[in-house]
């Protein structure tokens, strides 16, 4: 019996003990509660949503662990916003520097305007080593009214902390019919799991398929795996003309199957504008400005209207070919007829303005980032010019620079543009 009782007590003490302690936590709960009730978290944070991952192999895919990211501290940015641009990639360089005069190599097109695969991957580590997170540019300005008149400002926006944002563009993807065949890629196509991969048709008939030599799939795998490289999803900034179609398709008016044409890039537009790519005006004609009038300015921005805006939907933001562009009535049909209120030139030097003289449009340089900056300009893209802080510190030309690829050394090709200086 007496076994029994003392039992009895001990169990009893037990659930007293029990009780005490879920009375204890309940309280520090409603504590902690209301503490955060009374003092809101001020951090807002986003967790981005890392892109699926996926490859062009037909096996089935595997549980991939998706890329995890500490969620980002918003903070109102009020730095620069770097803009920086290219052209398609060199996919074969083979095909692109052929001159053997050096000359005439190291002053082709295909040399200076533009920068091959291995050197566009080296870049693109180079500007995350340096804390570069790409930003759509249609985030980063604002219309607003100041006595009655409409300006184009670039806004406060809020933005990862210790993260630097930046706007990539990318001319002239449309991949034109006499540019073939010289070392780009002839076309985007979507691969069967829908993603945009490329495809070249070779001299000797091969066809190439490839989801690593342009800079669209190369940046889409990028933020796959460094999902901080991305903000909101963002990727570039693609600028089209329309005269010879888009992407590799002749989608132009003159285009013997035009209609057939506009049907196959449909998917893929779509498929870009779902991962984050936007689209730009690079004018229809790829003319230099400068030397237009009214109505070759007016023609050239209807054909565009009429032709690649039903394809890639409405943008504000206008990519002047060469970076050639003048103040007046024939800049101002761009505006006032057509819409447009971003603009973008050419400069390596760093510059962002709202311009009076251009009924207070937004009005960016972008860097040219090809062969020509990579063998002369190099000091520019470590510092800036104007303040002597740091650019892109991690991009060293000399070891972004391939040799091997162009055929001259970096040191032989600025020796070269510095005899033709002197001449
Ligand atoms: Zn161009």
């Amino acid at each position: 019996m007496s076994t029994k009782k003392s039992g009895e007590k001990s169990t009893k003490l037990v659930y007293e003990f029990v009780i005490v302690v879920l009375l204890l936590v309940i309280i520090i709960l409603c504590v902690i509660i209301m503490n955060k009730r009374n003092n809101p978290d001020p951090i807002i944070k986003v967790t981005p949503t890392p892109e699926p991952t996926g490859t062009i192999s037909t096996e089935e895919p595997t549980q991939t662990p998706k890329p995890t990211v500490t969620p980002y501290e918003l903070v109102e940015y009020k730095g620069r916003i770097e803009h920086i641009f290219f052209h398609s990639l060199i996919a074969f360089p083979e095909l692109a520097f052929t001159q053997t005069d050096k000359k005439a190599l190291v002053t082709s097109t295909w040399f200076k305007d533009f920068v091959t695969v291995s050197e566009f991957k080296k870049i693109l580590q180079a500007l995350y080593n340096d804390g570069y997170m790409l930003i759509n540019a249609n985030d980063i300005f604002e219309e607003r009214t100041v006595d009655g008149v409409k300006r184009y400002e670039v806004k406060t926006f809020l933005f990862p902390k210790n993260k630097k944002p930046l706007i990539m563009s990318f001319d002239d993807t449309n991949y034109y019919s006499n540019k073939l065949g010289y070392g780009t890629v002839d076309k985007l196509i979507l691969d069967d799991k829908g993603k945009v991969v490329t495809y070249t048709r070779m001299k000797d008939g091969r066809e190439i398929i490839s989801d690593d030599n342009e800079y669209i799939p190369i940046i889409d795998k990028f933020v796959e795996e460094h999902p901080d490289f991305s903000f909101n999803g963002a990727k570039g900034m693609i600028c089209l003309t329309g005269f010879d179609g888009i992407l590799g398709y002749r989608t132009h008016r003159d285009s013997p199957n035009r209609e057939s044409e506009i049907e196959k890039v449909k998917p893929i537009v779509k498929a870009l504008k779902d991962t984050g790519w936007y689209f730009a005006s690079h004018s229809y004609k790829h003319d230099a400005m400068a030397g237009y009038n009214v109505a070759q300015m007016r023609d050239c921005a209807q054909k565009f209207k009429n032709e690649v805006t039903p394809l890639i939907g409405e943008t504000k933001i206008y990519v002047y070919p060469f970076g050639s562009w003048k103040t007046g009535e024939v800049q101002d049909i761009l505006y006032k007829e057509f819409g447009f209120t971003y603009f973008c030139s050419v400069g390596v030097n760093y510059y962002i303005k709202t311009r009076a003289d251009m009924n207070y449009i937004l009005f960016q340089d972008r860097a040219n980032i090809d062969g020509w900056t990579l063998v002369r300009n190099g000091h520019l893209l470590e510092k800036y010019k104007d303040w002597g802080t740091p650019r892109f510190p991690s991009m060293i030309v000399d070891d972004i620079y391939n040799e091997e690829e162009r055929g001259i050394s970096r040191q032989e090709a600025m020796e070269i543009y510095s005899e033709m200086d002197n001449s």
